[in-house]
């Protein structure tokens, strides 16, 4: 058998497609959702990472302003920038690409910016919401993940859904976000022992670890969701997940792939919750 591709870029296209739209009618209202991007320093795949959200900022009608600043920035003057972002009406979302110099603490960051302008979902507040199931701005790469299922109508419900990764920002999101949608979720990390045990109990499985080949063909299901959040280089300098695609695709029941899966979803996301914010700031306006 050859599981169905589940194709990260049409999905991230039709939900840029139906961002368009509430974008349109929010600039209706005098609205243009805007997003501020803080770089410190030239690392260079932050630079490619910050350009690609710009760029896709660009092309749905995204107002973004960059702010690159030297890597001797001080922790004092990155607050005060966000302090000032945090006061502009204009200004729906706060990203600060990570990581951050070592002299800067990214927790004092992340807790400086406006929870209601954290589109990155980081802060303490939006976290809690989310683990107390209230609506709030997700992680992004989580809320791509669960975008994409949604898309592919795959059930969740009382599904046993495997996540290997623990990380803040992929893994123990993720989690939270298939057990607000009633699934038994269990976490694997570089801790746990006899992995395949887990992972071929897995009805979704998603893996965000960060090694190709973590998972071959004998650790899946008959049937499983697999998705691969995983970026790596393979041997060749190709880019590559966690799994070995051309092993699993033959015993999965849908599979993401790498490139092109999961990785889409994730710049999707952040224009996803900055549309959200400029919406709820709107709401909150007519609202009085
Ligand atoms: P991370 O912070 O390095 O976390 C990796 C996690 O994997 C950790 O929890 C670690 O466990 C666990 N781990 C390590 N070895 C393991 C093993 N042998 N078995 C099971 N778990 C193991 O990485 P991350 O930021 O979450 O990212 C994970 C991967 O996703 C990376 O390849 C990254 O490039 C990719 N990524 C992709 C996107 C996208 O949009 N496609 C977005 C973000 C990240 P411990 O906690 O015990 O150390």
């Amino acid at each position: 058998m050859s599981a169905e591709l589940i194709d990260g870029r049409l999905i991230a296209n039709y939900y840029r497609e139906q961002l368009k739209k509430t974008i349109h009618e929010l600039k209706t209202e005098d609205v243009i959702p805007g997003l501020a991007v803080i770089l410190v320093g030239d690392n260079h795949a932050s630079g490619t990472y910050v350009r690609m959200k710009r760029k896709a900022c660009g092309e749905l009608g995204i107002h973004s302003e960059l702010y690159h600043y030297e890597e001797s920035l001080t922790q004092d003057e990155l607050v005060l920038k966000i302090e000032e972002l945090n006061g502009r009406d204009d200004i729906h979302g706060i990203l600060v690409q990570l990581p951050l110099p070592q002299h800067i603490n990214p927790i004092t960051i992340i807790e400086t910016i406006s929870p209601s302008k954290d589109v990155d979902g980081f802060h303490p507040v939006s976290i809690g919401k989310m683990v107390t199931n209230q609506d709030t701005f997700y992680s992004c790469t989580p809320l791509g993940i669960m975008k994409m299922l949604e898309y592919e109508n795959v059930d969740i419900k009382g599904k046993h859904v495997v996540i290997l990764g623990r990380s803040n920002i992929v893994g123990k999101p993720a989690g939270h976000l298939f057990l607000n949608r009633d699934a038994t979720v269990t976490y694997c990390h570089s801790q746990t022992t006899n992995l395949s045990e887990y992972t071929k109990k897995a009805d979704i499985l998603v893996s965000a670890v960060g090694k190709p080949d973590l998972i071959r063909a004998e650790d899946v299901k008959q049937g499983a969701v697999v998705i691969d959040v995983g970026m790596n280089r393979n041997a060749e300098g190709k880019l590559c997940g966690d799994v070995n695609f051309h092993e699993v695709k033959e015993v999965a029941g849908k599979i993401t792939p790498v490139p092109g899966g999961v990785g889409p979803m994730t710049i999707t996301m952040l224009l996803y919750n900055t549309v959200k914010s400029a919406r709820w700031q709107l709401v909150n306006r007519q609202n009085g």
